[in-house]
């Protein structure tokens, strides 16, 4: 077989010449030959299904010559022999290396679906959207923006949302890719003057989703292609995803057309993980370790421990499970509170940096362009009392303090009036969409 397809490589490669050969006939291999049809395997079903459509009759008419009747082609994806051959184990383990050079599309994570996502508070809006999107249907938001911190979920979605459209639609053409891939192939086109190809085969999508998009912000060349190939794709009711670590508006040195354009659309955020959050995603990641350790036992209150005490995002969340369970069966030992401070010293330690009430203040008098006496002052005016309400909101939200403690580190407050203002923001949070995004921005500030 190996014989037969390296004639037919030859060949063909004069047929279609040097470029189109790389990038579009390199990556197969034929696998058999029976009664008429060759089966060829594809690393993605984006490539087999381009291949189908333009290089078809090239191909039979070269396999019909070498070998003797050939009238029929038949694409086997990577993906669907991994599957066939993976399916029994369940898996839990590392994530598999990214993106071979040679896939158009990046492969998927299989952990990465929606059953495995948790939702809570802070990312139920994110989630409804996405599975919105990936019911299909009519395009309602497009594109879909989807932001957040590192670590909180948007690589999660993307696939999540990937793999649910290919299933329910099997001839959508869906392409993920991050932001620095899109780059790399069209420099690559650039390089090997293949720009029609790479214009036509991002065209031809019907679900275009690039993670990280910050990515490409002062690339220039690459935002510009980047910005029509959206156009052409949305213009054609094509479903676009994107996912960055911010807002448009905050994403530096990306144009103005490009941020407004990204704008159109639904623009949704990851918030930080809140406690019961981090619990729920430790519960289920939990049950998942539960199969690859089976036997191994872990006391109650540990997972309420490291939902307290890891705030950062949720990778570093996994990691640590990931290490304490890999521990305790070395060990021989059950999961127990003195066990986990002793095997998590160093993220316990990373993520112990504590804000406090100063800095609040501080960057929070900054952002409202006030002064920071004004924090611990008498003024009410709004312009003034408003800000510091915010910030002893945040006081009770990101420190450990108490109110009165809090009430004496604004200008000797009692503790109602404390209690009054992070009431006070508490109600306006839900009507003020403008000040709950304030305080989110302020706190991942504040955090970092
Ligand atoms: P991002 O792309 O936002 O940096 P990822 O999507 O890569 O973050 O998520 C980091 C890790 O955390 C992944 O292993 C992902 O499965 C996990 N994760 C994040 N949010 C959730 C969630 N809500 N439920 C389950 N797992 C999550
Ligand atoms: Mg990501």
């Amino acid at each position: 077989m190996d014989k037969l397809w390296g004639q037919a490589r030859e060949e063909l490669q004069k047929i279609v010449g040097a470029d189109s050969f790389a990038t579009w006939i390199e990556p197969l291999r034929l696998t058999g030959v029976s009664e008429g049809t060759a089966t060829i395997a594809c690393p993605t079903r984006f490539l087999s299904d381009w291949v189908a459509r333009h290089y078809s009759n090239d191909i039979l008419q070269v396999l019909d010559r070498i070998e003797g009747p050939v009238q029929r082609l038949n694409f086997e994806t990577r993906a669907q022999t991994a599957r066939q051959a993976a399916a029994p184990a369940k898996r839990v383990a590392a994530p598999r290396p990214v993106a071979a050079n040679d896939d158009l599309a990046a492969p998927l994570d299989q952990r990465f679906t929606f059953e495995n996502f948790v939702v809570g508070k802070p990312n139920e809006l994110a989630h409804a959207a996405a599975r919105r999107v990936a019911e299909g249907g009519p395009v309602t938001f497009n594109p879909l923006f989807l932001y957040g911190g590192v670590g909180l979920g948007k690589t999660h979605l993307m696939h999540a949302i990937a793999r649910e459209i290919q299933t329910r639609q099997p001839e959508a053409r869906v392409l993920y890719l991050s932001a620095e891939q899109f780059m790399y192939r069209f420099v690559q086109a650039l390089r090997e003057r293949t720009m029609m190809d790479f214009k036509e085969m991002f065209r031809a999508v019907s679900v275009l989703m690039v993670d990280d998009v910050q990515f490409i912000a002062g690339k220039d060349s690459t935002q510009e292609e980047f910005f029509h190939t959206f156009n052409t794709l949305v213009d054609q009711g094509k479903q676009i995803v994107i996912s960055a670590d911010r807002s448009p508006g905050e994403i530096k040195d990306l144009e103005e057309r490009i941020k407004s354009r990204l704008q159109c659309g639904l623009v949704v955020d990851l918030h930080p993980t809140d406690y019961e959050l981090r619990l729920g995603i430790l519960q289920s990641k939990t049950d998942n370790f539960r199969q690859q350790y089976p036997g191994l036992k872990i006391a109650p209150g540990v997972l309420e421990f490291l939902a307290h005490r890891i705030t950062s995002n949720v990778r570093v969340l996994e990691g640590a499970l990931q290490r304490l369970f890999a521990f305790a069966s070395l060990m021989g030992r059950e999961i127990n509170l003195d066990m986990t401070q002793e095997c998590l010293a160093d993220i316990l330690r990373a993520n112990d940096r504590k804000v406090s009430i100063e800095e609040i203040q501080r960057k929070v008098a900054e952002h409202y362009n006030i002064r920071l006496a004004d924090m611990i002052g008498p003024k009410r005016v709004r312009t003034v009392a408003r800000p510091r309400q915010i910030a002893m909101y945040l006081s009770k939200q990101m420190t450990s303090r108490s109110l009165p403690e809090i009430g004496r580190r604004f200008g000797g407050r009692d503790h109602t009036t404390i209690m009054h203002g992070v009431k006070k923001i508490e109600e306006l949070r839900s009507a003020d969409h403008s000040l709950a995004e304030d305080i989110d921005l302020l706190r991942r500030l504040l955090e970092a």
